[in-house]
């Protein structure tokens, strides 16, 4: 018998919420972002569910798109990081891979080893510009220098990137400022241009412009309050387990390592066989919601979690038993009320569950 931590993924889930994004910006092309395992979510699955329809993928490097490329999928794949080395442009040539160019010490390494690959294909790069995100990107004074070493080589440039930094902010006007210095530079070099992550594409629809970057709306999370998402999104992973032991605690009773939680009064106590090894976030505090399947409602996790278990308080359950279907996350439980709780976002919890939790695909 198997132990009852599991991720269920539902893929038809993952393809409607791409759906929703192409649904936000109708004019663009979207390029999927699977990096990190899809988000937990696992990248070849994730990549065959979408590949009829996805424009592109985005991952983060070479070692993602090979992933891909070995599982067969044949979409154009953007490395968002990149490159690295001088060995991964042969490579990048012969899987036909496309890098995001950022730094001068890439056009370096292109400039060198490009005319001494043999490969036939042309190598296809996105341009990106540090539009205020200060972590990737040419300076928008270095821009055109960078777009001209670009154009001396035999390389294809696909148009120039840029990520927002503040996009989940509504009513913060930086997102604009970045919008405008990009829009400006592509028209100025006469680029495609691709801009728009998840909360842009969901509330920023001046930036969607030619090409958008969905990645944690895929996965059925909204970046940006739920009143002002404009299309419906469906959780893309279920993580559940089961209470694999129930007992009846005396009032002032400490539960669990350091007894932080004490009961108040006379308690009935579950324990579920998810913990912070399987991703779960060890700093969920008591109270963070947990759903009981049966119950169709929410108990209150109780205590600090642990390595492989955690505790919930059943008082108001009286019915509970031992193998009773417990969901961490998923379609009754929204992620963003686990991570607000826990003060972390959807996007940690989902790519720190960890290997030990088999991913089930429906
Ligand atoms: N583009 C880049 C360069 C990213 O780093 C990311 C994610 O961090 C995305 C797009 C997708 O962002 P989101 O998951 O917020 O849609």
């Amino acid at each position: 018998m198997a132990r009852p931590a599991q991720a269920h993924i539902d893929l038809d889930a993952i393809l409607a919420n791409y759906r929703a994004a192409k649904v936000c910006a109708p004019q663009a092309r979207a390029m999927a972002i699977i990096k990190a395992n899809a988000y937990g979510h696992g990248a070849v699955a994730v990549a065959h569910a979408l590949a009829e329809q996805a424009d592109a993928f985005g991952v983060a490097c070479i070692e993602e798109a090979l992933e891909l490329r070995a599982a067969g999928i044949k979409q154009p794949i953007c490395l968002l990081e990149g490159f690295f080395s001088a060995e991964e442009i042969p490579l990048m040539l012969q899987h036909q891979l496309i890098p995001a160019i950022h730094h001068a010490a890439q056009l370096a390494l292109l400039a060198q080893y490009l005319p001494l690959c043999t490969q036939k294909t042309q190598l296809k790069v996105w341009l990106k510009l540090d539009s205020g995100m200060h972590r990737l990107g040419f300076a928008p004074e270095d821009i055109a220098n960078a777009y001209q070493d670009l154009t001396a080589l035999p390389v294809q440039v696909l148009g120039l990137m840029t990520h927002f930094a503040r996009a989940d902010e509504l009513t913060c006007p930086y997102t604009q400022t970045q919008w405008q210095l990009t829009q400006q530079w592509a028209q100025s070099l006469n680029l495609a241009l691709c801009c728009a992550n998840s909360p842009a594409t969901l509330a920023w629809p001046s930036t969607h412009a030619d090409w958008i970057r969905p990645g944690i709306m895929l996965y059925g999370a909204t970046p940006i309050p739920e009143a002002q998402t404009p299309v419906q999104l469906r959780a893309g992973m279920r993580l559940i387990s089961q209470l694999i032991s129930v007992r009846d605690l005396a009032a002032g009773e400490g539960v669990g390592y350091g007894q932080t939680f004490v009961t108040s009064q006379p308690s009935r106590i579950g324990v579920v066989a998810m913990g912070y090894a399987d991703g779960y976030p060890r700093h969920a505090p008591s109270g963070t919601p947990v759903y009981l399947e049966k119950l169709g409602a929410c108990v209150p996790l109780i205590g600090r979690v642990s390595m492989d278990m955690l505790a919930v308080d059943l008082s108001t359950y009286a019915q509970a038993q031992v193998g009773d279907t417990v969901e961490l996350w998923g379609p009754h439980l929204p992620i963003n009320q686990v991570a607000e709780a826990a003060q972390s976002i959807a996007y940690e919890l989902l790519t720190k569950v960890t290997a030990r939790v088999p991913r089930y695909y429906h």
